[in-house]
């Protein structure tokens, strides 16, 4: 009896999972509402008494402008005399999708330059980047300069996988207080802490969802007030639902972090929601692959019905020669052209290029995900073998809407 309710207890308390706390915008964020050095200084010490209470191995990240002056060099030093590793995060928090890409690259070196010089100086090398707003580039050209920088630059990238919105409670709180009104204060920390709840809880569903296992976790939070205030509930509240606080180098270990994925998007977002849109974008390419097979498997039997069935109601054809407008006038096309199965030849198609038509949405809470596949644009190669005559070849750009759970082509233009 005894070593069964051991065996239970075993089962039932699974390993805690591991999650890196790490904090952005030092040494303080929203700094305009707290240009008071004694208020700076006050904030950053909370902070790290919170962080030191429950052992936690922060990364703090640096953005230059946040510094300008002597006094916020030395709350850096006290995360530094704190035993937390700091990261770069720029100079001006740029928005890579929004600057050219050797614009943002020269704003991440100088912070880089200088946070490399102020570390060395005390004995520590600098080994992290951020990027703001978590935005790595709006193309792959961007992408794969910024990552070719921060390679050569010995800079590794510090992704987020819970990407909240811990910072928009900072307003509020700070009114409150400084009004004293215990009331507002209340609710602000209700919300914030109901808040990152639900954003641990997404995001780790997410990433079970991906590896089919509990992932080592990274938490997005800022240096600002709010924080100081609210971080030791929230902090109870982790170890109490199976984490443990994890470094930096411990959950990037994790082969999760290895996963290939080269997402581009107008908008920052969770290194999940990267990975699961790459991984939707993939299939989404395969099924439209699958579609255009079917459909010219149906010219090949000769059924120039199932044919055009792939066509949507109102889809357009376009040629060198005419442009017909609904899926009927398609088929009549057809018809008139091949009129029977020896016309009809057979038919290949060699995809070139597929892509996607998305754009970033944003849920209640603000975050940006990435959008719908709401259409796909699909260039290829078509070749006709006719018994008795040299092959036709040419050119087709599809465009495709989704149905139901497939495709439909909406515009047909070969030529
Ligand atoms: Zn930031």
């Amino acid at each position: 009896m005894t070593a069964l309710l051991v065996a239970v207890a075993l089962v039932a308390a699974p390993a805690p999972r591991p999650i890196l706390i790490s904090v952005d915008d030092l040494p303080i964020a929203s700094g305009k509402l707290h240009p008071d050095p004694a208020e700076r200084l006050k904030i950053t010490h909370e902070l790290l008494a919170v962080l030191a209470k429950h052992h936690v191995p922060a990364m703090g990240m640096v953005v230059g402008k946040n510094h300008p002056t002597p006094g916020d060099e030395a709350l850096l030093d006290l995360w530094l005399k704190a035993g937390l590793e700091l990261g770069n995060h720029t100079y001006s928090h740029p928005d890579a999708s929004k600057l050219e890409t050797q614009a943002f690259i020269a704003d991440a070196e100088k912070e880089r330059a200088w946070l490399a010089k102020f570390l060395a100086a005390r004995g520590k090398t600098l080994r992290y980047f951020r990027f703001p707003f978590l935005d790595e580039g709006d193309t792959r050209e961007k992408l794969d300069a910024l990552r070719a920088y921060l390679a050569s630059s010995k800079q590794t990238n510090l992704p987020v996988t819970i990407d909240d919105q811990d910072w928009s409670f900072e307003d509020d709180w700070v009114d409150a207080r400084r009004k004293n009104d215990t009331r507002a204060m209340a609710e602000v920390a209700a919300d914030y802490q109901a808040a990152l709840r639900i954003h641990v809880e997404h995001f780790e569903a997410l990433s079970q969802k991906l590896f089919g296992r509990p992932v080592p976790e990274i938490v997005l939070l800022h240096a600002e007030e709010v924080s100081a205030a609210q971080w030791n509930a929230f902090f109870t509240w982790l170890e109490l639902t199976g984490h443990r606080f994890a470094s930096v180098d411990e959950v990037l270990a994790d082969p999760a972090y290895q996963t290939p994925q080269s997402y581009v998007g107008r908008n920052g977002i969770s290194l999940w929601d990267r990975i699961r849109a790459e991984r939707r974008n993939a299939d989404a390419k395969a099924v439209i692959a699958k579609f255009l097979d079917v459909q010219i498997a149906a010219w090949n039997r000769g059924d120039l019905d199932t044919f055009t069935h792939a066509y949507a109601d109102d889809a357009t054809f376009v040629s060198p020669n005419g442009f017909n407008s609904g899926r009927a006038a398609v088929l009549e096309r057809y018809k008139k052209k091949y009129p029977d199965r020896k016309a009809m030849g057979h038919l290949s198609l060699e995809i070139q290029e597929t892509r996607l038509l998305e754009g970033d949405e944003f849920t209640y809470f603000g975050d940006t995900v990435p959008g719908h596949i709401q259409g796909a644009s699909v260039a290829a190669k078509w070749k006709l073998v006719l018994d008795g005559k040299p092959p036709a070849s040419g050119r087709t750009l599809l465009v495709l809407r989704p149905k139901g759970d497939g495709w439909e082509i909406l515009q047909d233009a070969s030529m």
